[in-house]
């Protein structure tokens, strides 16, 4: 194997580590993923929406925030994740009332 294929391979295992570490310390902080995950967007927004790690075609990544559509205000933002403890009960109802497209 090359020396240049193999720094390709060294750099693919990293980027997937970094995303499986990353997944793992956010879960632990409280935040879930999958199909319907809580987010706020910049303005204040609460929507929920897809959110699978290392798996989005709709989004720019950035950690733990992102670029992308908000439903509510109907802008494209910046959304963060928000921790689903961290919602009051009309938070919650509100969140799952409002979903973006089912896209990832
Ligand atoms: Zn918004």
């Amino acid at each position: 194997m090359s020396t240049k294929r193999k720094r390709r391979l060294v750099i693919a295992g990293g980027v997937i580590t970094a995303y499986a570490v990353g997944t793992v310390i956010a879960q632990r902080r409280g935040y879930r993923f999958g199909s319907s995950v809580p987010v706020r967007c910049r303005s204040g927004h609460l929507f929920s929406t897809i959110w699978i790690p290392g798996a989005s075609v709709k989004s720019l990544r950035l950690g733990m925030w992102r670029v992308q559509w908000c439903p509510v205000g109907r802008h494209v933002t910046l959304v963060s994740l928000v921790k689903d403890a961290d919602l009051t009960d009309a938070e919650r109802a509100f969140v799952a009332g409002h979903h973006d497209v089912r896209v990832p």
